[in-house]
């Protein structure tokens, strides 16, 4: 299936969205805003072209477009790179979508933690809750410049955590910061996703410590500073911190 650029915005200085179009968009199903997609780039080292793995941020069925927001975090990867230097016509393979992750409806309460890759994620998620949800959102951003407002409903307070960009250091502020928050009564439902190590560590905290159930809970690595997609997913799947 190929999809093409319509458009490209830069939400923040490291988050750009791109909105696609294509004829097979119109098939997806009604619940795939959310989803996720795999899309395919060209790389010069390799014959095939390679996988990554990208978020439905907004469907529209019947425009038959997408739109993506690509964390841009310079060259170094294949998709940023692409992200950064399509121009609109640029066209794209894409595969999926694959099932989206909401946090289970029956909690008392929420506690979502990310960066800006699974910020669509989140944002999903938000647009799901009901009106009198209560609870945080916590987002991991290196940079100042890449704080922006996000809609919650009233009950939902974010915060966001400026840490440095080294992986055991990201994920000491930040696990530090979750620590001190005040835990709230009743069911909680824990959605994180978001860099491999910050990931590690506060599953371990909140299964071990916050004792939370496996109905409530939704941890996944999204990426791994230092590795690529490909090797990043043969780590976690040996540490489990997988999609599931
Ligand atoms: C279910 C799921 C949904 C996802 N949804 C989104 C999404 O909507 N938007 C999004 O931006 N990402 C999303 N990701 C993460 C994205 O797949 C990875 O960040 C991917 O590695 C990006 O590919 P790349 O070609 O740019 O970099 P790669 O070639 O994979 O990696 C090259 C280098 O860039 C570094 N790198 C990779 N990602 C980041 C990052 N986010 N910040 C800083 N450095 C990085 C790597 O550590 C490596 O050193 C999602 C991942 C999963 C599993």
């Amino acid at each position: 299936m190929k999809i093409f650029v319509k458009q490209k915005t830069y939400i923040t200085p490291h988050l750009l969205r791109i909105t696609f179009k294509g004829n097979a968009l119109a098939e997806f199903p009604a619940d795939a805003q959310g989803g996720y997609i795999k899309l395919l780039f060209e790389s010069d080292h390799r014959a095939k072209p390679e996988m990554r793995t990208y978020t439905i941020r907004h469907i529209d069925h019947q425009q038959q477009t997408i739109e993506v927001d690509f964390v841009a975090h310079g060259d170094q990867g294949l998709a940023s790179r692409w992200a950064q230097t399509c121009t609109i016509g640029s066209a794209l393979e894409i595969r999926g979508p694959g099932p989206r992750k909401l946090a289970n409806p029956q909690a008392d309460w929420y506690f979502f933690i990310g960066d800006l890759s699974s910020l669509p994620a989140i944002n999903v998620n938000l647009e799901h809750l009901q009106e009198n949800a209560v609870g945080y959102v916590m987002i991991v951003v290196d940079n100042d410049s890449d704080i922006h407002p996000v809609n919650t409903p009233k009950g939902v307070v974010v915060e966001w955590i400026k840490t440095s960009n080294n992986a055991e250091n990201r994920a000491k502020t930040v696990m530090d910061t979750v620590a001190k928050k005040n835990w709230l009564n009743g069911d909680c439902a824990v959605w994180l996703a978001g860099e491999f190590t910050m990931v590690k560590h506060l599953k371990t905290y909140f299964r071990d410590h916050r004792k939370i159930e496996k109905q409530n809970a939704y941890y996944s690595s999204y990426w791994k500073q230092g590795l690529t997609e490909p090797d990043h997913k043969k780590e976690k799947q040996t540490v489990m911190l997988s999609d599931a």
